[in-house]
């Protein structure tokens, strides 16, 4: 049978079908499943059902995958029997399998997993009398009931309520037994607890619990598929961009128990620090636990290191003599078991690559690894691992950049709480720093609550008991994520750090009561919408909303810049008009100023009158006394900007909004401005009408302006010239471009570039000295990039205003869309907002013709892009491709651009390799 006709790949003892690079077709789980048993790790034996099952059930149903797969799944159910001396629906000696899911990219806990399938009142009793461990057998039935009635039999919670009715017989349970936890229950007990599940699944779905092991199995492998449609892996999925059609894998696995006593236990560990990327190996587990009890959060799992729970327990209060009792860790109270973990940890880490995460179980003294991938991490932690993983010779240079993901270095950049807020805040609690970033909100303790509140503009943390994959919307909308429970590894933890959004997890000491929408530490209550601040580095809780204040960027933060500088072939400018964002762009890393947008700076508060004024004058004459008024302003402006840049470019944008935006609408300011000009207040009103416009963004603006008002022009070009001339006497070098916005004809550009010209020469004359400076244009109107080649015969540059130009090719005006680009998002009528991400089928076109066109124009032609799209990894990569000179953005994706530059390239260079690599081997063969 070849792997086009095989649908089942087995493995077990050393051996396997597949291997870690079938991702695609056995899902992450499974390849990787199969891949351990090649490298030598302990793993339960199993087999993998493929993705293109999946798709098969999906789209065909259910009869035609069963007819499918069923002589397959039936030998391989052998497999495992023969693997483990069991029997499968053998009531002396059962074999006992999960059933898990699994795709290509990891989805933690989106999709659903059963364990203990197998079982029924039969095999129980068989079982008890086999481990003569009845507590264990009780526990595993009833554990399989929870799983299997809310995942194929569809047990929910009723209507208006948000407990799982399962919960709720368990937490009843426990209140009458006065027990703490789910542990102190015996056998008695979990019977009975398993004939209530077995009676609610009957009264909620109408039918009984299917006690037949193979009719068990059908149902749980459809399920699973099922579960690949779920709402929230496929909300999942469109947060991540992971495709639909690639379904999920199912994996079906001989059962280890966690659960069978003291010498039994289940966790997680990492091979690095996930939230801070620090080389140490951590995690948590639990004793006698099963499957998710650890990332559930239902009992405060323990440190799997020394370290670790020392570090857990100072941040709890907790005296080391107390800790070492009743706290201890894995390294502690097992420790063989805690040596060979932290071998396959390392041969797992050394063998992928990568920092790994790692479920591991074990049963009576002997260790079972159940899973490994690579781990989700923070932002801050992707570039710390990849730079150390360079250092240790793990990764070569190229790898370590493609390691880290432009996007998430936004999460680095953020602000952080202002030290000098923290001394004088009130710590309420102190919780697990889950993943790092300072936040402030407004508490919720729904997340239904939390979109609802976020819609509406507010900051809301989400403050929870424990979270689960139910609360993953609630969880995006809000600012952060405070839980009572849980620890490092709880879902809460991993789906935050994904997300790089701050979270504190296990601050026990809070007492939170759902029912009356309250939190309480000893000595305070906190209601719904009260403010708090979490800070996710140190596990604080503070009181009230705290002051932010600028990141600290570390070394190996500058190192992967400079790697990346050291790849890429963009250069990456900002877009800047203040001395505030200069400073910060170049914090960063910018490499000149891509656009200078000079209305912008026309908004302050003395310079909009005497634009106002030249604006309502009524003629040549009154509009150059008003521009006198604001050459000096202007000139002092980019004499700032020209010192802070020290002789790197400074493309400057000449005024471009249509006028109407600096005149005043309001009486009173208008009559001001009446009693300042000497006017009547009508005429000025007058005037403000005669500027209004059905559509300005199509009006009178850009060029047009600098065309029918040529003194705006001259004013800007002196400004420029000769605040360039100045700082030139400082001894500071500059290089200005002057920038005329929306050309669409040769005519509007040979007219604006004369302007300039003569206005500098005017300039150099006077001054007995010259500066270097160009002229050139945005390419934002289509009509310009038909006529590219003739517009570079007079423009020296083109960037590409792709915000405007995006607007003009869809013909969707950039502050309508509002009205209807979400819903053209949800419907898929167009897959992102193209105001955002470039749309490269359509206005990508545009950009190749305009760049084609504007090089037969001018050969030297120095081309960039400064809309919105230049700090977007895909759209960098795009005018990487398209062979731009650079993209411009604003100062804070700076960063995010200098590396999607780099990811361009490498990604280049590995194409055209492969491309080479090909070619040899073909002539190689012709050769033979
Ligand atoms: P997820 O993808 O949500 O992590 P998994 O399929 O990994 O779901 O399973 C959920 C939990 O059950 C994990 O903790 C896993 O280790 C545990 N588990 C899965 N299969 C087995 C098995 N055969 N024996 C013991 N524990 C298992
Ligand atoms: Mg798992
Ligand atoms: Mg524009």
């Amino acid at each position: 049978m070849n792997n086009l006709t095989k649908t089942v790949f087995i493995f077990g003892d050393k051996q396997a079908d597949g291997n870690a690079e079938m991702k695609n077709l056995l899902g992450g789980k499974g390849a990787n499943l199969a891949e351990m048993n090649l490298l030598g790790i302990p793993v339960p034996p199993g087999f993998t059902i493929t993705t293109e099952m999946c798709r098969i059930y999906l789209n065909e149903g259910h009869d035609k995958l069963i007819s499918i797969i069923k002589n397959e799944v039936t030998a391989s159910i052998k497999f495992i029997e023969d693997r483990t001396g069991t029997k499968f629906s053998d009531v002396d000696n059962p074999c006992l399998v999960s059933v898990r899911s699994g795709s290509r990219a990891s989805m933690p806990g989106m999709m659903d997993t059963i364990l203990n399938l197998g079982l029924n009142e039969n095999i129980v009793k068989g079982l008890i009398k086999k481990t003569n461990n009845a507590r264990f057998v009780w526990d595993s039935y009833r554990r399989f009931i929870q799983m299997y009635g809310k995942v194929v039999m569809d047990v929910r919670p009723e209507e208006g309520d948000f407990v799982d009715p399962f919960e709720e017989i368990l937490d009843e349970a426990k209140i009458q037994k006065g027990y703490q936890t789910d542990s102190e229950f015996n056998a008695e007990d979990l019977k009975n607890i398993a004939q209530s599940f077995k009676k609610l699944v009957k009264k909620s779905t109408g039918k009984d619990f299917p006690s037949d092991p193979w009719e068990q199995l059908w149902g749980a492998i459809t399920a699973v598929f099922d579960s690949w449609m779920n709402e929230r892996a496929i909300y999942y999925r469109e947060m991540n961009n992971i495709p639909q059609e690639w379904g999920t894998a199912v994996n079906v696995q001989a059962m280890v128990f966690g659960n069978m006593g003291q010498k039994s236990a289940t966790g997680v560990s990492f091979t690095r620090d996930a939230s801070t990327g620090e080389k140490i190996f951590n995690g948590e587990f639990l004793t006698n636990a099963q499957g998710e009890d650890v990332v559930a959060g239902t009992r405060t799992p323990r440190q799997i290191t020394i370290e670790g729970s020392r570090r857990w327990a100072s941040l709890s209060g907790i005296a080391e003599d107390i800790r070492s009792i009743d706290f201890p860790s894995l390294e502690e109270m097992m420790p063989e078991i805690y040596q060979e973990l932290l071998g396959c940890a390392e041969v797992l880490e050394l063998h992928f690559k990568d920092m790994q995460d790692i479920e591991f179980t074990v049963q009576e003294g002997k260790l079972w690894i159940l899973q490994t991938r690579n781990g989700k991490r923070t932002g801050a932690a992707m570039v710390k691992m990849a730079v150390d993983m360079l250092e240790e010779n793990l990764l070569d240079e190229k790898t370590a950049v493609l390691r880290v993901d432009p996007k998430r270095l936004d999460e680095l950049l953020h602000p952080i709480f202002d030290q000098g807020e923290i001394i004088q805040s009130d710590i309420i609690a102190q919780g697990l720093p889950a993943s790092p970033g300072a936040s402030s909100g407004r508490i919720v303790f729904f997340a239904e609550d939390a979109q609802l509140w976020s819609s509406e503009g507010e900051s809301v943390i989400l403050v929870r008991i424990e979270t689960s994959p139910e609360d993953l919307k609630g969880m995006v909308a809000a600012n952060g994520i405070l839980t009572a429970r849980g620890g490092m590894t709880s879902h809460a933890a991993v789906v935050a750090r994904g997300m790089g959004k701050c979270c504190i997890a296990g601050a026990e000491r809070l007492k939170i009561d759902y029912k009356q929408r309250i939190m309480q530490t000893e000595n305070l209550t906190l209601k719904e919408g009260d403010w708090i601040s979490l800070d996710g580095s140190t596990g604080k809780i503070y009181q009230g909303k705290l002051k932010t204040s600028e990141a600290q960027l570390t070394a190996d933060f500058e190192k992967l810049m400079d790697l990346s500088d050291q790849y890429s072939r963009l250069e990456v400018r900002t877009n800047a008009d203040t001395p505030k964002d200069v400073m910060t762009a170049r914090r960063f890393g910018a490499k000149g100023i891509g656009l200078c947008r000079t209305e912008h700076m026309f908004f302050d508060d003395d310079k909009i009158m005497s634009m106002r004024e030249m604006i309502l004058s009524e003629n040549e004459v009154g509009r150059r006394k008003a521009l006198a008024k604001l050459l000096p302003m202007q000139r002092k402006d980019f004499e700032d900007i020209f010192r802070l840049m020290n002789g790197l470019p400074v493309n400057i944008r000449l005024l471009d909004p249509p006028l109407h935006e600096f005149v005043p609408h309001d009486e009173k300011v208008q009559k001001e401005l009446a009693d300042e000009m000497g006017i009547s207040h009508e005429i000025i009103k007058q005037k403000i009408e005669s500027l209004y416009e059905f559509n300005p963004m199509m009006g009178h603006r850009g060029c047009r302006l600098g065309n029918t008002y040529p003194e705006i022009s001259e004013m800007q070009a002196t400004a420029i010239l000769e605040a360039a001339l100045h700082i030139k006497y400082e001894g500071i070098e500059s290089r200005p471009e002057i920038m005329i916005p929306l050309t669409g004809t040769v005519e509007e550009m040979q007219m604006q570039k004369k302007i300039i010209n003569q206005t500098a020469e005017k300039i150099f004359e006077l001054y007995g000295d010259r500066i270097e400076y160009l002229v050139g244009t945005m390419i934002e109107v289509p009509r310009a990039v038909l006529i590219a080649d003739k517009i570079a015969e007079h423009a020296e540059f083109f960037s590409f205003g792709t915000n405007d130009l995006t607007q003009m090719t869809f013909g969707y005006s950039r502050d309508d869309s509002g009205k209807f680009l979400p819903m053209y998002l949800e419907k898929g009528i167009v897959k992102d907002d193209p105001f955002q991400v470039l749309d490269q089928e359509g206005v990508g076109q545009l950009v190749t013709m305009a760049v084609r066109k504007g090089k037969i124009g001018r050969s030297n032609l120095k081309i960039g892009i400064c809309g919105e799209h230049g700090g977007d990894p895909a759209s960098v990569e795009f005018f990487h491709n398209e062979g731009l000179n650079y993209v411009s953005c604003s100062p804070y994706r700076v960063p995010i651009a200098r590396l999607a530059a780099a990811h361009a390239a490498i990604k280049e260079d590995k194409k055209i390799n492969a491309a080479a690599q090909y070619a040899i081997k073909r002539q190689e063969s012709l050769l033979i």
